[in-house]
């Protein structure tokens, strides 16, 4: 809710957010009752990664609730310090940068961080080592470099702008990159990966929806981690967007103690598709420095999607992966159990098995059990679960 005494103009105006961002303990005691965990980890944690929050996300906080998962978010906590496994840089993103920021991992793809400022800072955010940090802002000669790289690399079709976050570009500065990336001939779609629409969705104007408009095919994957951020301003932004012809998906994040239940996570999903933001990707949180208070065993995320399974629209049950290096690996339980000689044998969203006639790629062929791997388990409804 507004915090009384600041207009609804104001409020509703993205500069002003930026501008009034929270930054220290005590901007935070004017939205939350701030526990002696959470005031020492600001202090301690200020020069290792940055603490700011938009007004309008810190309002969604709930003021008495250390466990809020708005809250969790975005206020950092003494457990930060407690980590010893985690990485400054889990997926290797420098040694797979053939220019300054720009990340390639696929042949035919590229994540451009063309900014490292958010409208706020999340405290699992992957790339904690650049946003905020001035050494890896991007000036207007090096975005040049790196779209001279992408002219000059022809099998590059598919460009994800991303940071930080490209929308806290001004709409000027994003038309001319935009039109930029528009002018080479091999560029195909062009991406943008926001966390705007859920921290600041004040930003998502119609001016801007024009300039997104004006650059078509252009998609959007923003980044809702729980259903309360699903919120009317939320809402708006989110529709926006797609009346400007935008395709919106979202990448969550698989937090400890925010959205690690399936209850949590169905109702998120749900939400989105009710908006018509497709949850496309659910990550399983990296082995990222300062966050091990919010990771979560994979074996628990296969169940909270499994239970998703046949429970809900597909619409609304996004690919839970891992990132690696190596790209993403989808996370997925076994629905298809293997052959039994012609047949192929499944496993449905509440464990029953069926069979299926299954043809062999050659028919003249003799049918060679080996070359088909393991035989399928037993048609036993009380089998193991291989998860
Ligand atoms: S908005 Fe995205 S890039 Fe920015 S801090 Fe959060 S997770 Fe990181």
């Amino acid at each position: 809710m507004r915090p009384e005494g600041i207009g609804e103009a104001d409020w509703n105006d993205a500069g002003w957010q930026m501008r009034h961002r929270i930054r220290d303990a005590e901007g935070l005691r004017a939205f939350i009752h701030p526990t002696d965990d959470e005031i020492r980890a600001v202090a301690a944690l200020a020069d290792r990664f940055r603490f700011v929050i938009t007004p309008y996300y810190a309002s969604l906080m709930d003021p008495d609730d250390p466990e809020c998962p708005i809250r969790r978010q975005v206020v950092p906590r003494m457990a930060e310090l407690d980590d010893p496994a985690g990485l400054a840089d889990p997926l290797d993103e420098v040694a797979h940068s053939p220019v300054k920021n720009v990340v390639r991992v696929y042949r035919d793809r590229i994540a451009f961080c063309v900014n490292n400022e958010c409208a706020l800072y999340c405290r699992y955010c992957l790339r904690k080592r650049m946003v905020g940090e001035p050494s890896w802002a991007m000036k207007k000669r090096e975005l040049g470099l790196a779209l001279d790289w992408i002219r000059a690399t022809p099998e590059i079709r598919d460009v994800l702008l991303t940071g930080g976050d490209p929308l806290v570009f001004s709409d000027e500065r994003l038309d001319w990159l935009l039109g930029e990336l528009r002018g080479i001939p091999h560029v195909e779609i062009i991406r943008l990966g926001t966390r705007l629409p859920v921290t600041l969705p004040a930003r998502i104007t119609p001016e801007l929806c024009r300039v997104l408009e004006a650059h078509h095919p252009v998609w959007l994957n923003t980044h809702f981690n729980h259903p309360r951020e699903l919120t009317p301003e939320a809402a708006a932004a989110c529709d926006r967007l797609t009346r400007a012809g935008v395709p919106v998906g979202n990448q969550s994040v698989l937090l400890r103690g925010i959205n690690d239940d399936a209850e949590t996570m169905k109702a998120l999903c749900e939400g989105l598709v009710r908006l018509r933001v497709r949850p496309y990707y659910c990550y399983q949180a990296q082995l990222l420095e300062g966050t091990a208070h919010f990771r979560v065993p994979v074996e628990r995320g296969l169940e909270i999607f499994r239970a998703l399974r046949g429970r809900t629209s597909g619409y609304a049950i996004p690919l839970y992966v891992l990132d690696t290096p190596y790209g993403k690996v989808p996370l997925t339980h076994a629905y298809l159990r293997g052959r039994e000689g012609d047949d192929i044998v499944v496993e449905s969203y509440d464990g029953r098995l069926w069979r299926e006639p299954n043809p062999l790629d050659d028919p003249e062929a003799p049918a060679d059990p080996e070359a088909s791997g393991d035989p399928a388990a037993p048609a036993d409804p009380e089998a193991p679960d291989e998860t």
